[in-house]
Order: structure tokens, then C-alpha cells, then sequence
């Protein structure tokens, strides 16, 4: 037997013990969990320095997320795990109706590398709130971070509850082979799809977290001041490395000059307020690996090869895996960068003189995770919102809709994703909602006149139903 499906099968023989938990039990976990991260804090500063050359406060922001998810879960885990009562209805006369949130069995949570600690708790909590076992494979292109979330997670959980698998594909296809009961995917949308077809092997049920190009649209009432503070930090933040990340913008086109010399100066305000360059910042993080940075200056260079304009940015430096902020404009949907989601600091932007315009340029990309809409105008708003899809929206503001409010779940629609993490819905997605009826065994209630031979008053309630 692999050393991985045994691993497994040792998860999988904590079912019954983790189901029969109580809901003290399992926040006692998540404490332990939230004690062994503060106490390597600074190990994870550290990694996520050496991994993405991130600042201290932005991998602290990491940490709040988690906390906020583990907090907002122990103070209601308690209501969550009782039987929820629900009504009656005329068709279930006499008898009691509840749902039972019941663990799936045992969970596994692959990891990306861009928010590494946020990527393999948020899930962990909830399969661990709904009294499931863990086994977390994080990704291997941020392997200081993993080494690190291994160990917290080994100090706070026994193996047979919580198991952390490192490396990559290989490792990630031959936990896929195990009949996990529940697969929660954190990645890019072609690995989504070998997720979706291993987990149909097992009949799990799936959550794909994914990414895909998130659009802006800036209309002719908009604060533009404003809007391009909050993009040039929506894009530059972690690299662009951030699924929600604005990845082009459609702006109209009386506001489209205006919008590049902002955003071009956001930048810099933001980013070099000290004037060494942007390059000495230490705001600005480096790309995970040199593949991706090859890959992100790879399509710069088919843009510009194609037409496009550089407005700000466009320098890299491979060694340093250093890609400037930058800006595109004059864009053409034959190239690449318009199909293909960046995951960098690189802006796309695209005039519109009607709104069906900017609706018809959103719509030659699939759904995706994010979109925003920056103006002053209701009406304005409830048309794009309305005529468009996504799996979050923000109005005049970007990437603050995920981690921040647990009443809010998080997730995608189609190519961008399914199912929903985070409160409620993050917990919901790791229980089975068994649905249980309870007969009473009165004479009043226990009514067994839908049986054959059926009577003459039975068929004619039944035909009434049809009215
Ligand atoms: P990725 O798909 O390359 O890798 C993700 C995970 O899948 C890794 O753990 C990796 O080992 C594993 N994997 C890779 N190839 C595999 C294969 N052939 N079979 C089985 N497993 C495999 O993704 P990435 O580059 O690490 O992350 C970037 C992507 O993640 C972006 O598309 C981004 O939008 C998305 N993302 C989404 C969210 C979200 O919450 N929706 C959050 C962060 C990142």
C-alpha cells in the first residue's frame, strides 16, 4: 500500500470520532490551530518575505482573515450544529421536519501558493467546524510557508485528524486517486478541471476556488481620483498574485485619458512615496518563480508585439523575479493577455462609448470571480450589476470582499468556480445537509392512507392536487 493511501485510510478511521465531536470540541481544535500560528508569526513573515518579497503587515493581514474566520466560527458553531428545525407543509401532514449538518467524512484541501496560510486554514476550519478530518496539500511554489503550516498543523491536531501532504503534481494526482468525500480546490481553472473529473471517480463533491480576469468599469460619473487610488492598490497588492485582483479595466471613454494619468501617478504615490523606485520598494513584492515571471513579461511582449500601448511600467528584472507595475492600453482581443488571467502587476485598459459596449467587452471572457464598478450613478450601477456575472461584485472599491465579512460568502460562478467558503456557507459546504423527518406513531398522525389499495377519498386529494 503507498505511503499516501495509508496516510488516507489513517484519516478516513477518525470519521465516526470526529462526527460524534462536540462543537466544543472542535473550536478547542481551531484554538489550538490559532495559538500554534501566532506562535510562528514570524517564521511566516519571514517565509512569505522569501517567497513573494511580501511586507511584514501584508502577511499579519493574511493572519487576520484566519483569525476573523476562526473566531467568527467558535461563536457560532454551537447553533450551527444543532438540529434546525424547519416547517411543515400540507403533503407532510403530522409529521417533524430538520436538517442535520452532518460532517462529510474526510476533506481535502489543495492549496496555490499566492496566499498560502489563508489558502490552507480558511478551508481547514470549516472541515474541521463540521467535524470532518483535514488532509492539506499546500502548494509547492511557496514550500518555506508549507514546512511551516505543516508543523502548526501537526503540533495542534493528531495525524489521524489533520495530515499535511508537501509536493506537487505527482502528490496532489495521487491524493485525487484516494475516495476523499469532499475536494476543495484552490488553483487555476485547467488543474480545476482534472479536480472536478478525479473527484467524479469518488462521487465527492467538490469546491473550486479559481480565478479568471476580473473586470472594472469606470463610467462617466465616477470619482476617478478615488477609483484609481483603490486599482493601482487592487493591482500592484501581492504582486497581482490575488484571484480577485482588477485585472482590466473599461473605462468610458471621456474619462479614459484622464484615468491612465491617475492611475499612472496612484502608483507611484503609493508605491515609491520615497522616490528610490519602485523597484527598491518595499511594498512591492516579487513574483513567485521565474516560469511566472516568464510567462507575465511574455505576455507584455505579445501585446506590444500585437499593438498595444504601454502607458506606465513595462520594465522587468528576471533575477530579482521583479516586474514593474504596469499599464496597457490600445488592446486587441487577439491578444493573449485579454484571454489569459495575468496574476501580475499588469493593467489592461479598454475605452467604451455605450454601456452595451462595455458589456459586449466583458462578455468575450467566461465568468469571472470578481468585477467592479466604479460610479456615482444607481441606475448606472443596477444595469451592470444586473446584466452581467460574476461571483462577487464591489461598487467603488476592489478586493475587499473577500476575508472581511464572514456574513458574506466567497466563491465563484463557472469558470471562476463553485461552491462558497467563509461563515456559514464555508461550514454548510463541509456538512452533508441531511434532511430527517420523524414520524410520531399516533393514530392521528401516522396516516397510511397513501398505500394501495387506494381509497376513493385519497385518489380524489391527490387528483386535487393536481388543480
Ligand atoms: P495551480 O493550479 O498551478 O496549482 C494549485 C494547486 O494544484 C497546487 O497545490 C498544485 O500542486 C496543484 N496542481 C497543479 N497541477 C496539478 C495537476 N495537474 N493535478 C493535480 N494537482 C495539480 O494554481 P497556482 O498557480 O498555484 O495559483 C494561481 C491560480 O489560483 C490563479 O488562477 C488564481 O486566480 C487562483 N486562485 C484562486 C483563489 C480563489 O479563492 N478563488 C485564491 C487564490 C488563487
Amino acid at each position: 500500500m503507498s505511503e499516501i493511501k495509508k496516510r488516507f485510510e489513517e484519516l478516513q478511521s477518525s470519521t465516526l470520532k470526529l462526527r460524534n465531536s462536540s462543537a466544543e470540541e472542535r473550536i478547542e481544535k481551531l484554538q489550538s490551530i490559532w495559538q500554534g500560528i501566532i506562535a510562528r508569526k514570524e517564521d511566516l513573515f519571514k517565509a512569505g518575505a522569501e517567497e513573494r518579497g511580501c511586507h511584514e503587515v501584508d502577511i499579519a493581514a493574511e493572519l487576520v482573515m484566519v483569525k476573523g474566520e476562526i473566531d467568527y466560527v467558535s461563536k457560532h458553531l454551537a447553533k450551527w450544529v444543532k438540529p434546525q428545525k424547519v416547517k411543515g407543509s400540507l403533503s407532510s401532514f403530522g409529521k417533524k421536519s430538520e436538517i442535520r449538518y452532518q460532517s462529510k467524512g474526510v476533506v481535502l484541501n489543495i492549496a496555490a501558493y499566492n496566499a498560502p496560510t489563508a489558502e490552507c486554514f480558511v478551508p481547514a476550519i470549516a472541515a474541521i467546524a463540521a467535524g470532518n478530518a483535514i488532509a492539506i496539500k499546500p502548494s509547492e511554489f511557496a514550500p518555506a510557508s508549507a514546512q511551516i503550516i505543516e508543523e502548526i498543523i501537526h503540533e495542534a491536531l493528531p495525524r489521524s485528524e489533520a495530515d499535511v501532504f508537501q509536493g506537487g503534481v505527482k502528490v496532489s494526482q495521487e491524493l485525487l486517486a484516494q475516495p476523499f468525500n469532499h475536494i476543495y480546490y484552490t488553483g487555476g481553472n485547467n488543474v480545476g478541471k482534472i479536480v472536478m473529473k478525479a473527484a467524479a471517480d469518488h462521487f465527492a463533491s467538490v469546491t473550486l476556488e479559481m480565478g479568471g480576469k476580473s473586470p472594472v468599469i469606470i463610467d462617466e460619473t465616477a470619482d476617478l481620483e478615488n477609483a484609481a487610488t483603490k486599482l493601482a492598490w487592487g493591482r500592484v497588492m501581492n504582486a497581482g498574485q490575488v484571484c480577485i485582483a482588477p485585472e482590466y479595466v473599461v473605462v468610458h471613454e471621456s474619462r479614459q485619458a484622464e484615468f491612465q494619468k491617475l492611475i499612472s501617478d496612484k502608483i507611484q504615490a503609493l508605491y515609491n512615496s520615497k522616490g528610490d523606485g519602485l523597484e527598491n520598494s518595499e511594498y512591492v513584492p516579487r513574483i513567485i518563480n521565474a516560469r511566472h515571471h516568464k510567462r507575465i513579461t511574455g505576455l507584455i511582449k505579445d501585446a506590444v508585439k500585437k499593438g498595444a500601448t504601454i502607458v506606465t511600467g513595462g520594465k522587468a528584472d528576471a533575477k530579482d523575479r521583479y516586474i514593474e507595475p504596469t499599464v496597457l492600453t490600445d488592446m486587441t482581443e487577439d491578444m493573449d493577455i485579454m484571454n489569459e488571467e495575468v496574476f501580475g502587476p499588469v493593467m489592461a485598459v479598454l475605452p467604451y462609448k455605450t454601456r452595451e459596449q462595455a458589456l459586449e467587452i466583458i462578455s468575450h471572457r467566461p465568468n469571472p470571480l470578481a468585477m467592479y464598478i466604479y460610479s456615482k450613478d444607481d441606475e448606472a450601477i443596477e444595469y451592470f450589476l444586473t446584466n452581467t456575472s460574476s461571483g462577487s461584485a464591489v461598487v467603488n472599491n476592489n478586493c475587499v470582499q473577500a476575508g472581511t465579512n464572514p456574513n458574506l460568502p466567497f466563491g465563484g460562478v463557472g469558470a471562476s468556480g463553485m461552491g462558497r467558503s467563509g461563515g456559514f456557507e464555508g461550514f454548510k459546504e463541509m456538512s452533508n445537509a441531511r434532511s430527517i423527518m420523524h414520524q410520531p406513531l399516533d393514530r392521528f398522525r401516522d396516516i397510511l392512507m397513501m398505500l394501495p389499495p387506494y381509497s376513493e377519498k385519497y385518489q380524489n386529494l391527490i387528483m386535487k392536487g393536481l388543480k
